[in-house]
């Protein structure tokens, strides 16, 4: 036997045998799963013996849509979030100066984890404020909500934006008194030239890193996730640059993470040339779901939705990137190509049609697992058509603790105790996983099982506590259901024998702390395929 871990509390996630002490590991995988001493007898004097001391264990967390690439690019560039120090409008602007200061003049350059109504002074910041960080660099302030951004005059220039240039469908540019860009660009106008457009601002961003650059960018982005006791990712839209770099980190022995990489329905036609499918690549990097954007965000009002923004007053009913039609066609496409499709939809407009067009192709079963991400804003009657459809919802419940309040100015106090209901998909038999979106949010996975089980926004206000999950709940969401999104169940997600062996210790067991302090719990150490590849004790 390779290792065995002896003297833990391990919670399994399996249904019949939820508890166990020790764990056997041999070829990467979990060989066997019981009592100590059980386990014990099997090792033999070459056996690695690791002593829990009685911490808890859990099989490894998985976020099933979190997009890491843009995460490990965007964490090299200026962190502009409150806890990074970025408090008042002016603090956003140091930030992207001293990030200017450090960055060859011409080179693009970006911050992250900004919305104005995260700032002490709510400081609206637009292309004039950017322009005092450089004007030698175009500058893109990404928004927490990563549904847009503000962008400094160079970047207008090299984007080709001015004041002629019509709003692109799905999007806009906002405009100062005389009708000039003033900076602040959404959704579509944002999302196109930072992803979808080629050559994107990030795919520019990425050449600029050599090859071992972009691996350790990626490996060092792996370290942190791994830190958190994350051991897998869906990662929502990668592009052929950053897909080859996994590959290449994979290979390097640099990438000890299992991401499966979602592909833009728009870049998806080579893809089905090829007849690369689903599934497709190595135990650790592998081709996953078409990834299609229906609508925008809550807090940013762009989700799409029936009955207006309560505020503020003419916010409207969001945007759409499709009409029925349209999204109809996509739906259709790739489901007779066979593949699995992931749609970001939001507002239970964009629900609405998502649903409409999911149930034109799909019958009572779901055998590509599509799903839906965030569904935040589904109604009961929309709850129902999920399950007779079968279709999966990955969710994020810690975006509580960050846009709760957001969500709670947009649809008002009442609409808004209705949002995300987890229980109630819970109870419906829906398969839910749970994600961070970060870097909309944190990627650490406590936080949202502390979220999904206290529901509180930032200041303190119950948001919708009607529909808490419970602690082995949440747990669930993050391990065990989670792998189902990727067709792993038989392979992860729980600790048992012939499953591979990835797994967490924690230094206290968040079934038993009070849920506000789940958060606090500490991973001490991560396991993935039998190697521990992060180690804090
Ligand atoms: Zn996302």
């Amino acid at each position: 036997m390779e290792i065995i871990f002896k003297n833990g509390n391990i919670l399994t996630m399996e249904k019949t045998a939820p508890k166990a002490e020790a764990i056997a590991v041999q070829f990467g995988r979990i060989y066997q799963v019981g009592q100590g001493a059980e386990i014990e007898k099997l090792a033999t004097s070459g056996t690695k013996i690791i002593d829990l001391k009685g911490q808890t264990v859990l099989p490894g967390f998985i976020d099933t849509h979190n997009h890491f690439c843009l995460y490990a690019l965007l964490t090299d560039q200026a962190d502009c979030r409150p806890a990074a120090g970025c408090v008042r409008g002016e603090d956003v602007v140091e930030a992207l100066k001293a990030k200017a200061a450090k960055t060859p003049p011409g080179k693009w350059i970006m911050g992250w984890g900004f919305a104005p109504y995260l700032l002490d002074d709510k400081k609206e910041l637009t292309r004039v404020d950017l322009d005092r960080a450089s004007k030698k660099h175009p500058i893109c302030l990404v928004h927490v909500s990563v549904h847009g951004a503000v962008v400094n005059s160079l970047a207008l220039r090299e984007l080709g934006f001015t004041k002629k240039t019509p709003d692109p469908p799905g999007g806009v540019i906002a405009r100062d008194n005389k009708g000039e860009p003033n900076g602040i660009l959404s959704e579509s106008a944002f999302m196109g030239p930072l992803f979808f457009q080629s050559p994107s601002i990030y795919s520019k961003m990425m050449s600029e890193y050599d090859g071992a650059g972009r691996i350790e960018m990626i490996s060092r982005c792996a370290a942190r996730f791994l830190k958190l006791g994350i051991v897998g990712a869906h990662d929502p839209f990668v592009d052929p640059l950053t897909l080859g770099t996994y590959q290449e980190a994979e290979d390097a022995g640099r990438f000890p993470f299992r991401l499966y990489a979602y592909i833009l329905n728009q870049w998806a036609d080579p893809l089905m040339a090829a007849g690369v499918k689903r599934g497709f690549g190595s135990e650790w990097v592998k081709i996953g779901a078409i990834k299609i954007f229906l609508d925008g965000g809550m807090s940013s009002r762009t989700a799409a939705v029936t009955k207006p923004y309560a505020s503020p007053p003419g916010a409207g009913k969001g945007i759409l990137n499709y009409d029925q039609k349209g999204i109809n066609r996509e739906i259709e496409k790739f489901d007779r190509a066979g593949y699995q499709i992931s749609v970001h939809a939001q507002g239970d407009r964009a629900l609405e049609m998502l649903l409409k067009a999911f149930g034109r192709v799909m019958d009572r079963e779901n055998p590509l697992r599509h799903h839906i991400v965030h569904a935040g804003n589904l109604t009961p009657e929309q709850i129902d058509r999920v399950k007779e459809l079968g279709l999966y919802i990955t969710s994020q419940p810690n975006f509580f603790s960050l846009l709760g309040d957001g969500f709670m100015e947009a649809y008002g106090p009442e609409r808004s105790q209705k949002l995300y209901r987890f229980k109630t998909i819970l109870k419906r038999g829906i398969k839910l996983g749970f994600s961070s979106d970060c870097p909309v949010a944190e990627p650490n996975p406590l936080i949202g099982i502390r979220d999904s089980i206290c529901r509180r926004t930032p200041s303190g206000k119950e948001f919708g506590p009607a529909e808490c999950v419970t602690a082995e709940q949440a747990l669930a969401l993050y391990t065990r259901e989670a792998a189902y999104f990727s067709f792993e169940e038989e392979e992860r997600g729980t600790l048992q024998a012939g499953k591979v062996a990835d797994l967490i210790a924690l230094d206290k067991n968040p079934l038993h702390v009070p849920p506000q302090e789940i958060s606090d719990c500490q991973v001490k150490m991560t396991v993935v395929g039998g190697k521990i590849v992060y180690d804090g004790r």
